[in-house]
């Protein structure tokens, strides 16, 4: 929760625009990448690569739940979570060299109490975004 405290948000907020400021932040790329993650299993995953991150997330769904679904792995990603390696054949898509030197860090790995962390900050997040979000509409209204 304090991590989600501390971030500066964008305003208005945005949550590409979010991850670009912690990659910036922390020297790491973060690329997002909207896949049909449907066959997979979950709606999200990260990579970590050597020096980048990548995160896929569900292209066939809403824009709020791309957004939750996004903040959910930033909350990993931020949390340091360590996961296990898997299935980079999963994505043909990236190029064999990226994928190569990328762990995939699947959900079902990290265990419950980094599930929840990462739940929680995407739900910590929300809650400050929506809230400067109606701060500004009754400061304009
Ligand atoms: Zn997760």
């Amino acid at each position: 929760m304090r991590l989600a405290r501390k971030l500066r948000l964008p305003q208005p907020f945005d949550v590409h625009a979010l991850c670009a400021r912690v990659a910036a932040d922390r020297g790491r790329p973060i690329t997002l990448i909207p896949l049909p993650m449907a066959s997979l299993g979950p709606c999200g995953l990260w990579l970590a690569g050597d020096r980048e991150d990548v995160v896929c997330y569900e292209q066939h769904t809403s824009a709020l739940h791309q957004e939750h679904i996004i903040l959910h792995e930033l909350g990993h990603i931020l949390h340091g979570h360590e996961g296990s390696e898997t299935m980079s054949a999963l994505f043909p898509d990236l190029s064999g060299e990226t994928v190569r030197t990328m762990l995939a860090r699947q959900h079902e790995t990290f265990g419950e109490r980094a599930e929840r962390e990462a739940e929680d900050f995407a739900f910590a997040v929300l809650a400050r975004a929506s809230r400067a979000q109606g701060l500004r509409g009754s400061l304009e209204g």
